[in-house]
Formats: C-alpha cells, structure tokens, sequence
C-alpha cells in the first residue's frame, strides 16, 4: 500500500521536452520493426539510478549485441528525481530502434514498473533485470542458454549474496522461509529479480491485472518447465538501495496477503483455541465463585488476559484490513500506474 499511496499528482512536462519527443517518436515512426522480429525483450525498472545508468548501457548493449539475435530494452523511469530521465531519453536517441524507455508519472513501485513494460514487449523471451548490475548483465547468455535448454521460466538465486548481512542477506533470508512456509511457493531467491520468462509467461502475468503483484512469484505459478539457476551477485557500486526495511516488511506483507489466506485461517484457527480456552477459564471461575464465594483476587490476572484478547482482536482487524484493502483496490478500477510518456518507435 506504500507503493499505492506514493501517487503524485500529475507533473507538468515541460512544452520543449514534449515537443522533442513528438518529434523524436514521429520522425522514427517511418523505419518500424515487426513485432516478430525481436527475440529478447530485456525489461529495467529504474528509480534514481543515474549514477549506474551509463555503465548499464554499455555493458549491456555490448552484451546484447554479441548474442547476435534482434533485441529490445525496456526502461521504466519509476518517477525518478534525478537525471534519470534526460539519460533514458538520450540512449533513445542513440538506439531509437532498440531502446523504448516508459515514463512514469510518479513513484509506482518496481513491480507496476516491469508490469507496464511486460504489456508492452515484443520479445520472444522477456528478461527482468535491476539496473544497479548487481547481477551483471554478463550472465544474461546463462539464463538465455537455460531458456533454450527447453524452459519456460528460468529463475536464478544469487550465489555467494553480496549485501550487508545484517540490514539485507539476513531479513531476506527469513522473509524467504515465512514466505515459502505460508505460501508453499518454492522460489529459492524471491528478491531475486534477475529473470526470464516466456512471452506467454509475461502475457499472462500482464493479464492478471493485480495490483499489487510479485513478478517473480505468478510467472512461477504460470510456469510448466521452470529451473532455477545460480548466478554472480555483487554489490551494489553506485548509488543505494531503494529498499529500506520497512519496504521489505511491506512487500512481504503484500506477498502474503497477494498469495495465501493462511494469515485469515490462523488467525480463525487461533480464534477458536482461544475461545475454548477461555471458555473453561469461565467454567472455572464461576465453580469458584459458587464454591468458594466472591473474591476480589486475580483482578490482575483477569485484565492480563483481558488486554491480550484485546490486542489479539486488533491484529485480526488488521489481517482483515489487509484483504479488505486488497479487494477495494481492485473494485476502484482505478489504473495501478499512470504513463507519462512513452519514448519508442513504433511496432507492426
Ligand atoms: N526500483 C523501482 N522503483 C522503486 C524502487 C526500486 O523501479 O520504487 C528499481 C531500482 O531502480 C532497481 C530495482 O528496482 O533497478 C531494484 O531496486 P534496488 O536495487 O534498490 O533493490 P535491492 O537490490 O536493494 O533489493
Ligand atoms: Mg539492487
């Protein structure tokens, strides 16, 4: 919901820069690529990357082109506050046939911004990456080898993680085990975003429509031959994370109630143990109370048990809140992001 609630209102682009790009998208209208054509869709989300974005593209591009098939690369500008944009349109410029960059207007979290590219590719095989390169986009070769091995979603889990341990390898790891305890979905690297995925893949998860969704988590569920594979992680050189802990917490919380009702059905399941133990608790002072007489003592005891039912039901409101939450989201029909712009030559 953190996400959702970062809508700004609408930013006024400046005449100039739209004139610009008017201009820059009608000009390269006139040598159009068939949507066949492109056989990898490479799919960035970016959100204030400025400081890596330039060893992205040569890195990248380069590795792009020794694969030696057709392929395009998809930028999401997530709302950025800094030179992003300018530098998303300038390699626009450069590769106006490979590069098609998406303008968000506002902050609409990683996953809406690899949702809005996943309408949008024309690949044949989609490749999610982040852009700080901590999983180098030299390994792309790896998961386009195991794609062609015959499957359909090739997952991959960062071997020897190097993040702070404390702030980030160790919260993930347990957010890893809740998640795949209360799901029962078996991805061994979740914030692993370093993927690829078939194109049927990506439509369907593009059809799903869900708000607040985990990219990650529904092409696995939507896949028939999946394998997870390990690739190089390194830490982040440029720039920081965009992820603080209370993010982690949300997004597992969104995973969650995105994913399982098991929440509901162990609160349910608690509800009733506590009822019945209460009950006999009941049982058992009103025997006292005819037996022994009126007493005065363990009123303390009383309004511990008391406050702890108390902050039981508040947490069940919240669950119920959460599920609550999910389905108004959806009934409002409102959009889950807002496109500004978007910066490419046209397909057919
Ligand atoms: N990102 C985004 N919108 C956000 C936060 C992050 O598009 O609100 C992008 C970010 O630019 C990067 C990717 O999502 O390409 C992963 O973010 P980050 O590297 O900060 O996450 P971490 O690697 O720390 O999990
Ligand atoms: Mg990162």
């Amino acid at each position: 919901m953190a996400e959702k609630m970062a809508i700004h209102p609408a930013k006024k682009t400046t005449t100039k820069a739209a004139l610009k790009a008017t201009r820059s998208v009608s000009k390269k209208g006139a040598s159009p690529i068939a949507n066949n054509d492109v056989y990898v869709s490479v799919v960035i989300p970016v959100y204030n990357e400025e400081a890596c974005l330039e060893s992205l593209y040569q890195r990248l591009t380069s590795v792009m082109d020794n694969v030696g098939k057709p392929y395009e690369i998809l930028f999401t500008n997530d709302g950025s506050k800094d030179q992003t944009s300018e530098i998303l349109r300038d390699f626009h410029d450069r590769r106006p046939h490979q590069i098609r960059v998406i303008e968000f207007n506002g902050n609409f979290g990683q996953h809406m911004a690899i949702m809005a590219a996943f309408e949008r590719v024309r690949g044949q095989i989609i490749v999610n990456m982040d852009a700080d390169m901590q999983n180098p986009p030299e390994e792309i070769p790896k998961l386009l080898a195991a794609f062609e091995a015959g499957h359909d979603y090739v997952g991959s889990y960062r071997d020897g993680r190097d993040d702070s341990f404390l702030l980030r390898t160790l919260p993930s790891k347990f957010m890893n085990w809740l998640r795949s305890k209360a799901t029962g979905i078996k991805i061994r690297d979740q914030g692993c975003m370093f993927r690829a995925y078939s194109r049927r893949i990506v439509d369907l998860i593009a059809q799903s429509a869900e708000s607040s969704t985990f990219v990650t988590v529904l092409g696995y569920i939507y896949a028939s031959n999946p394998i997870e594979i390990p690739v190089v992680h390194q830490a982040r050189f440029e720039g920081e994370s965009k992820y603080d802990i209370y993010k982690l917490v949300r997004v597992t919380f969104d995973l969650f109630t995105g994913f399982s009702m098991a929440p509901l059905q162990i609160f349910t399941v608690f509800g009733f143990l506590v009822s019945a133990l209460s009950g006999l608790l009941v049982a058992y002072l009103i025997g006292r109370r005819l037996i022994i007489g009126p007493e005065a003592e363990g009123l303390f005891t009383l309004f511990s048990v008391l406050f702890f039912l108390v902050s039981v039901a508040i947490t069940g409101i919240g669950i119920v809140g959460e599920y609550v939450g999910r389905i108004y989201q959806v009934v409002r029909h409102r959009p889950r992001f807002l496109i500004k712009e978007i910066l490419e030559e046209k397909g057919e």
